[in-house]
């Protein structure tokens, strides 16, 4: 999830804006972005917002948060058409001044002068971005690795980096993602050879699993099938869009259009390859649905395969196991990285780091886009390339210039589930409460008593997720409420609030005393 502002004589650049998944860490959320509250305050002083590549952790965010921030969005072909799509279909089309930027090229956000650099990483047109201020020049990689056979979309472009190196650079701001990763994170090519090579010697049906926006992977998929005499066919809405926009930018000619989702199911089985989204195991995506056998228009089974042509993302662990296992249950064959060559990371391995460094000798070095082991080995690195590292974390404001960088401050920074539409703190009263129920259950009670305080009737009470509705143990919850009502001081009695709290105590105390759970306790007072 990335959100970077960088900051000249008072004004502001914000430099990507992604999302992030809740996982097991935050189960009770599924789409995060980050709290743009300290960013919102002073929105008159942003120039704009440059995205570096069509990734949902660098693009994501834009229409969760575009409403509150209202700058000018700057992007290349790819992501401008990527992000367009999202814009379109949040209602925010036509609002956004989405300015489309030649890839390579040098434009000018007063008082940022600023130049796109072609990286190569695991999407069509990712771009580092030069910031040159008259305090000195800054490089911001984002996600890049060195490909010599990218497939798709440029090359890293190490001339323009050795350029800057001979310019003068301040400050990188680089990738840590495999920092921890030795030697070089291979080629695009090399998956597509072999690729090919696979799937031209399996039988049955194929479906393979990659990230939508890794369109030279799409395109390795969809020649390796052509050759092997499979038809394509696309599973899952966020493939669909990322074809839709790679089409639009030129990409994917060679591809012959792909068979609608409706049609797949009637192919012969050895004549059909499908393109799946769920490489993370989401569980509403096509191969979710395929592995629970409730997709409307595709089965797999016995004699079939599975390629997942991707990478476990941290966190995403246990949910892509699970559909491993569905999928094996079913009978299909599960291929993973693990154990083919099918996949190659879009970060930089360490000799790949060193090289960089090596091209653009910056004064300093600020590791970013990993976890602190990643940070801290990072900076290692850098040391060993010349450059003086600075270890920071989110919400650290650096002063780059003048002087030598240092952490000067600290600005609030958190995260924000997308909840159906609305946002959401993370460790706001709504979540906190959802959390609990997650792990706790809820009971709720419901009393009707008259003016004196007298009960009336029988108390209600339910605890979804603790009790079945049959149970016992709900109605004997509602005789205690009863019992100890009736005999609390008539004054106390009177009140409202003394009456619901000695209820929510009663049923805090019955339920942890019977299933040791402290749940969320909800008391409805009816004074009749
Ligand atoms: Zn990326």
């Amino acid at each position: 999830m990335n959100l970077n502002v960088y900051r000249c004589d008072g004004a502001l650049l914000a430099v990507d804006c992604g999302i992030g998944f809740g996982g097991p860490e935050a189960p009770e959320v599924e789409t995060m972005v980050p709290d743009p509250a300290w960013l919102v305050e002073r929105r008159e002083r942003l120039v704009g917002l440059v995205i570096t590549h069509a990734h949902e952790d660098h693009l994501g965010a834009v229409v969760h948060l575009w409403p509150f921030l209202r700058c000018p969005v700057y992007a290349g072909p790819f992501a401008s058409a990527v992000l367009r799509r999202k814009l379109a279909e949040a209602g925010l089309h036509g609002e956004v001044r989405l300015s489309t930027l030649p890839l390579g090229g040098r434009f000018s956000l007063p008082p940022f002068d600023l130049q796109f650099l072609d990286v190569a990483h695991s999407v069509p047109e990712a771009q580092a971005l030069a910031i040159r201020t008259r305090h000195g020049l800054v490089l911001h990689t984002g996600d890049w690795k060195l490909d010599p056979d990218p497939l798709i979309g440029p090359r890293t472009d190490e001339a323009a980096f050795a350029r800057l190196g001979e310019e003068g650079v301040l400050a990188m701001v680089c990738d840590s993602t495999n920092a921890l990763v030795e030697g070089h994170s291979g080629s695009e090519g090399e998956v597509r050879r072999n690729l090919a090579a696979i799937i031209r010697g399996l039988k049955g049906r194929v479906a393979v699993t990659c990230f939508a926006t890794n369109i030279a992977r799409i395109e390795s998929i969809a020649r390796a099938a052509t050759a092997a005499g499979r038809q394509v066919a696309l599973f899952g809405r966020s493939l669909r869009n990322a074809e839709a926009a790679a089409r639009e930018c030129g990409y994917l000619r060679d591809v012959p259009p792909f068979v609608p989702e409706e049609e797949a199911g009637y192919l012969p089985d050895d004549s059909l390859l499908l393109i799946c989204t769920g490489s993370q195991g989401e569980p509403r995506s096509a191969l979710a649905k395929i592995a629970a056998d409730t997709h409307p228009a595709i089965a797999l089974g016995e004699g079939d395969t599975v390629i997942f042509s991707s990478r476990m993302i941290p966190g995403n662990e246990r949910a892509i196991l699970r559909l491993q296992d569905d999928l094996a249950r079913r009978g299909c064959r599960v291929m993973t990285a693990d154990d083919h060559m099918v996949h190659v990371s879009g970060h930089p391995a360490r000799d790949e780091m060193k090289r960089l460094y090596g091209l653009v000798r910056p004064r300093y070095a600020i590791p970013v886009h990993g976890e602190w082991r990643h940070l801290s080995e990072h900076a290692a690195l850098a040391r060993s390339c010349g450059a003086d590292p600075l270890l920071v974390e989110d919400g650290d404001v650096v002063r780059l210039a003048p002087g030598r960088p240092e952490v000067v401050a600290g600005v609030p920074t958190g995260r924000l589930a997308v909840d159906n539409g609305r946002l959401l703190p993370l460790s706001g009263g709504v979540l906190a409460a959802r959390k609990r129920m997650l792990f706790n259950g809820l009971v709720v009670a419901s009393l009707a008593v008259d003016r004196e305080g007298r009960v009336l009737g029988e108390p209600k009470v339910s605890a979804p997720g603790l009790f079945e509705g049959e149970d016992v143990e709900p109605r004997q919850l509602a005789a205690e409420v009863a019992r100890v009502i009736g005999e609390l001081p008539s004054a106390q009695r009177r009140e409202d609030e003394a009456l619901r709290e000695a209820a929510r105590s009663v049923l805090r105390r019955a339920v942890g005393r019977r299933l040791r759970k402290r749940p969320n306790v909800e008391v409805h007072l009816l004074r009749v």
